[in-house]
Order: structure tokens, then C-alpha cells, then sequence
């Protein structure tokens, strides 16, 4: 098991930082201080090659272009992508096989799944390349706050060693990376006092985690009265709230540095270290911005320019942002880039789900993937042990779904756990017109 996970580390490793991995890097290093005429000749060459693949390459496309009578030359610029249509998630997946390039070989491809802010189950698929060009950013993003490869221990909802285990170790040294992957699912109050020795033994520099389990951590720390410093803190994957953040950086003495992407891959936004602004990464794709109702609030939408296996252009995330016009025109920072600056991002709340035995599920957004005829799903717990699933569906809910659904939950959260599944009308979204995975009314007091 052990050497078999060695392997996995560094196969995966080799697979992220490939023969590319190292060019992009070299070359992102440079272009977060284009300026913007460099960057939109950057953006425009890139643009124009993905344009005309589409085309040539990818079926829906070729539809696309002909039912619009247009040819790759009518999108020159990114101002020229307001000729095409916004793509979403439904668009994707109701035509899933024909937005895969024809010239797309499986060998070496990803596939990304997602319930993402629309609790809808999807699924994409990214090319070695376009791997290789995400990992290069995000080295990018941690470089730039002083993380050059130092130890680290993650924290990142996963459960790492089997969930029936009650000993530690509930952690896996990945040789590959240096770091510690530590269980998400088995941090409960009892266990707390094996995670906190582990980490004092191996004396980390950095904390990699989703805020929900940053803050569990923290908490604990908190608990046992134990002083622990890090030199940074790097969470993604969930809204960050000001009160988790300010809790986390207080215990820990550390600051934190946000990063949100998401499974589609369509828009990066990394806070500086420098500047503590969020920055839109230009050169990872082309994100324009969605007027809603809301003054300065706008939503995101991207377009990929390095995915060539299922590119997605203009796609709509349904996430959104908060920023004035004046941070959205690409002043210069004094970080020294010309990035925009979003001030705020109103995304993702995944929250938790507590088991009976104590454990902190934080991600349950693959749960409901797969399981045929559900839209959309959301998580709901108020008693300890028992969570009630509420499913919209498209009419055509079976018992055999419903039972998949119960099954997935037991086996992602606890074999103990009272798993009630109701079907609704409709899901009401949070104060910000964002979908909520888990609504979960107890603290963890
Ligand atoms: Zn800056």
C-alpha cells in the first residue's frame, strides 16, 4: 500500500510538472508584468490559435461557427468574443461528446468532475498541456509568496486512509512533493490531539487547506492551548469568509493567501502576498465580467486558451465578484502587475458535515456525481448523525438513484450516518444568489 502510494506521488508528480511544466513556469514568471498592451497581444495570439481549433477540431463549433455564419477570422480580439454565445453547464453537458476535439487522443487526458455553484453534477476534461499550464500557475501563485517546495501539510477534504480506520496514522507522507496529506475526514476532537503531535514532529512551513478545514484546525490548536506558526497559509476551493480568515491568521500567526479557481478551469483569481489583492491571472484565460443587478457585483465568465481537448469559450461560472469599475481597468498594482483587481469573491460555501463519530466531512460536492436524474443537490444538517439530502430532479427519480445516493453518502461520510433523501421543488439559493452544497445549523462548539 505504501509503496504503491510512493509511486502514485511521483507518477503524478512527473504527470503535473511534465517537459512543459517547466517552460510555462519560466514564462508566466515574466508575463505577470506585461503590460496591458502586452498582455492583450498575449491574449489575442493565444485566442486566435484557439479559435481556429475550434473550428477545424471540435464539432460543436463547427455548428456553432456555421450557424452563425462566421469563420475563425471574425474573432480577433477578445472583444470580439461578445459575437459568440455564453456556454454553461447544461450546454456542456447536453453536448458533452461533440465539445471534445476530434484530433483528442485519451492518452495522458483529466478528467475534472464538479457539482460546482450550480450543485448540478459535470463533467470536463483537460489535456496534459493545459495540466501542466494550471500546475505552472499555481507554482506560480505560491512562489510568489515565498514557497519555493517547502514542507508543507495539506488539508483538503480528502480522506486519505480509509475511513474505517480509528488509529493514526491518518496521513500520508508524499515523498514527491514534501508534503504530509493529512485526512480531512478523520479531524475530530478525539483524533485532534494525534494530529497536532504529528505536525509538531513534522514541523511544516506551510499549510495548504480549504478554509472550512483551516479553521477546524485551527480551532483544535486553539483547544489544546498549543502555539504553531506557520510561514504561510495557502487555502482555495471555498469562499473564504473575513471572520474564518481573521480566526485562522490569529491562531496561527500566519497569513493567509486565497486562490479560487474552479473544475472547469475557465477563470484563476491569486491574492499577492505583496499587495494582498486579488488578481485576475490574465494570462491563464480571458475572464470577462457579467453586469447583474447589483451595483459593482459581476459574475464571472472564461475563456480557455490553453485546453485544447474540450475548450470552453465564454463559459458562464456562476460565480460572482465584487470590485469598482476603476480596479477592473487593469491600473497597475503595486505589486508591479497590471492584473485586474476583483475585492471581493462570493463563491463557494461548502461548510461541513459533522459524523457520529465526530468527523468533519468537508466536501460533498462529488456525492451526487453520477447518479442519474438529479439537477441539482444540497446537504442539510441540524442533528448530529443524520443528514436529510434535498434533491431536485428531472422527473424521472428512481429508487435505484435514490439508493445510489444514500450508498455514496455513507461511504464519503460515515457508515453510522442517518441518511434521509427528499425530493424538492426547488433549492433556494444563499443571501448572494449563490448555491450552497451544505446548510448545517450546529457550530462546532
Ligand atoms: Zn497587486
Amino acid at each position: 500500500m505504501k509503496a504503491s502510494f510512493k509511486v502514485q506521488c511521483w507518477l503524478k508528480r512527473l504527470y503535473r510538472r511534465g517537459f512543459r511544466f517547466q517552460k510555462y513556469l519560466q514564462m508566466l514568471r515574466h508575463s505577470q508584468f506585461h503590460t496591458p498592451e502586452q498582455l492583450q497581444q498575449y491574449q489575442n495570439q493565444a485566442l486566435h490559435k484557439m479559435v481556429s481549433h475550434c473550428y477545424k477540431n471540435v464539432p460543436f463549433y463547427q455548428d456553432l461557427f456555421r450557424s452563425l455564419r462566421m469563420l475563425p477570422g471574425d474573432i480577433k480580439t477578445s472583444a470580439d468574443l461578445r459575437k459568440l454565445p455564453f456556454l454553461d453547464k447544461k450546454t456542456v453537458q447536453e453536448n458533452y461528446d461533440k465539445l471534445i476535439s476530434k484530433k483528442h487522443h485519451n492518452f495522458l487526458c483529466n478528467m475534472g468532475t464538479t457539482s460546482g455553484s450550480t450543485g448540478m453534477p459535470g463533467k470536463f476534461i483537460r489535456d496534459y498541456d493545459a495540466i501542466n499550464f494550471e500546475h505552472a500557475i499555481v507554482w506560480r501563485h505560491w512562489q510568489n509568496s515565498g514557497d519555493f517546495g517547502k514542507r508543507r501539510i495539506s488539508l483538503r477534504g480528502e480522506i486519505i486512509v480509509p475511513a474505517s480506520q480509528t488509529h493514526p496514522p491518518f496521513w500520508h507522507y508524499n515523498s514527491a512533493n514534501q508534503e504530509l496529506q493529512m485526512s480531512s475526514y478523520h479531524l475530530s476532537r478525539d483524533n485532534s490531539v494525534h494530529y497536532i503531535d504529528k505536525i509538531l514532529e513534522f514541523q511544516p512551513r506551510v499549510l495548504y487547506c480549504g478554509p472550512s478545514m483551516g479553521y477546524v484546525l485551527a480551532k483544535f490548536f486553539k483547544y489544546h492551548q498549543v502555539d504553531y506558526r506557520f510561514d504561510v497559509i495557502f487555502t482555495s476551493s471555498e469562499s473564504l469568509e473575513t471572520d474564518v480568515r481573521s480566526y485562522i491568521e490569529t491562531v496561527f500567526q500566519s497569513p493567509i493567501i486565497d486562490w479560487y479557481g474552479q473544475a472547469e478551469r475557465v477563470v484563476a483569481i491569486g491574492e499577492n502576498r505583496i499587495c494582498r489583492c486579488y488578481h485576475i491571472q490574465e494570462d491563464y484565460s480571458i475572464v470577462e465580467f457579467l453586469s447583474t443587478s447589483e451595483q459593482n457585483r459581476y459574475e464571472l465568465v472564461g475563456t480557455q486558451l490553453h485546453n485544447y481537448v474540450m475548450p470552453l469559450l465564454r463559459y458562464r461560472t456562476f460565480d460572482y465578484i465584487d470590485s469598482r469599475s476603476e480596479l477592473l481597468s487593469g491600473v497597475v498594482c503595486q505589486c508591479g502587475s497590471h492584473f485586474r483587481t476583483v475585492e471581493r469573491i462570493l463563491g463557494r460555501s461548502y461548510g461541513y458535515l459533522l459524523t457520529p463519530e465526530g468527523y468533519h466531512i468537508a466536501i460533498t460536492a462529488h456525492i451526487p456525481v453520477g447518479v442519474d436524474n438529479v439537477i441539482e443537490a444540497q446537504f442539510y444538517q441540524e442533528k448530529i448523525g443524520e443528514v436529510t439530502l434535498k434533491v431536485l430532479t428531472n422527473g424521472r427519480f428512481t429508487e435505484v438513484d435514490r439508493e445510489r445516493l444514500v450508498a455514496n453518502t455513507l461511504k464519503h461520510t460515515s457508515p453510522f450516518m442517518k441518511v434521509n433523501v427528499i425530493e424538492v421543488d426547488d433549492i433556494p439559493r444563499g443571501p448572494n444568489g449563490k448555491f450552497i452544497n451544505i446548510v448545517n445549523n450546529m457550530s462546532l462548539n
